[in-house]
């Protein structure tokens, strides 16, 4: 049996753990940027009555949900292409855009299912540090793009040290980038984002023909579960990111799931809001702790740890709180869950105490 070479070296997923259970202490996983939000009960109606025909297959086009997709934001449906989580839609447009060898510019670090979603399909992952802000280094990646590259990804506002692009720089970045390699806006965690100096995906989309937004039900809609996310592209490419799904990938459930959701958005909007006054609580307490963090445009913090972050890691677990640690490079924190927040603020609290 032959395997495709590209997947030799392919590195696995790490998902964020479950807490390992503790006697007598209650225990938290802040470790998958999860809404904490149990669904409205509208959400699981909706997915309920999807369940009672369960022995049909799913609207293989989603219309109902894609409609609804381009009235909410003003496109139009042939804009739109959903799939199996945003993950699933990444690999529709590796697949869409790539051909073996094609390379793939993104930062680095940034979200693991990126070299992952290359991999898988045959294109070569190109990584470009960060700057020490914890930004994307956009200069050198517009350097960085040679004739193989078919595609950017910009994981707006970044996994996982939750700092965005701002509007200009990413405006100047667009122009840089030849035409026919097609620039992804991952923006999972747009709807977190509160820097008015962040950019508006939508206008860039409208702006720019080779641009493209990925968005998922998974974080502020809190859908995590049910796998669906969608893209915003031009007709062209989106056509070819449908061509690309996994037929009938997307459940009857999760895309009635998804249109309860968008029905029930200024609900799910207020929780946002409790997620994003959460974060700046956290941000506040660590830096009154001592600790240097950057400003999350997201629904985590970042601490960059370098080789502590694994110690940290399981200090983290040993108090009953999953953390997701990156490597040498630092530890990602959900926030959001009250309870979470307070815990975690403890234990950080503790750790420094340890410390010199
Ligand atoms: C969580 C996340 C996604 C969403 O993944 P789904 O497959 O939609 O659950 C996409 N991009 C980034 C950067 C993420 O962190």
């Amino acid at each position: 049996m032959k395997l495709r070479s590209s997947l030799a070296g392919l590195p696995a997923y790490v998902p964020g753990r479950p807490p390992a259970p503790h006697q007598g202490l209650t225990t938290y996983k802040v470790s998958s940027n999860e809404n904490p939000y149990a669904p409205l009960p509208q959400i699981i109606e909706a997915a309920e009555r999807a369940l009672r025909t369960m022995n049909r297959y799913p609207d293989m086009a989603a219309s109902a949900l894609h409609h609804a997709l381009a009235r909410r934001f003003g496109v139009a449906s042939s804009n739109l292409a959903t799939g199996t989580g945003s993950v699933g839609l990444l690999q529709q447009f590796v697949q869409a855009t790539c051909d073996q060898g094609d390379e793939v510019v993104f930062a680095w670090r940034s979200f693991e299912a990126y070299p992952i979603c290359a991999a898988v399909n045959g294109a070569v992952s190109v990584r470009v540090a960060l700057r020490p802000d914890e930004s994307h280094d956009l200069e050198a990646m517009a350097a960085a793009i040679t004739a193989r590259t078919r595609m950017v990804l910009i994981c707006q506002p970044n996994n996982p040290t939750g700092v965005g692009a701002r509007a200009t720089e990413l405006d100047a970045f667009i122009k840089r980038v030849p035409d026919d390699v097609t620039i992804v806006i991952d923006e999972a965690y747009v709807e977190f984002a509160d820097d008015p100096n962040m950019p508006d995906g939508l206008e860039l989309f409208r702006r720019h023909g080779n641009v493209a937004l990925l968005r998922t039900f998974s974080k502020a809609y809190g859908l995590a579960g049910l796998r669906v996310g969608y893209a915003i592209a031009h007709d062209e490419l989106a056509q070819a990111l449908r061509s690309c799904a996994v037929p009938f990938g997307v459940s009857s459930i999760a895309q009635e799931a998804a249109l309860a959701a968008l029905a029930v958005e200024d609900e799910l909007q207020e929780r946002v809001v409790h997620i994003i006054r959460a974060r700046a609580e956290v941000t506040q307490a660590l830096r009154q702790q001592g600790w240097s963090l950057p400003d999350s445009q997201a629904n985590f913090v970042w601490l960059r740890l370098g080789s502590d972050s694994q110690r940290f890691a399981a200090f983290c677990d040993e108090r009953g709180l999953a953390v997701r640690p990156y490597g040498d490079d630092g530890v990602r924190i959900t926030v959001g869950d009250a309870p979470a927040d307070t815990r975690f603020l403890e234990v950080a609290a503790e750790w420094r105490a340890t410390r010199p």
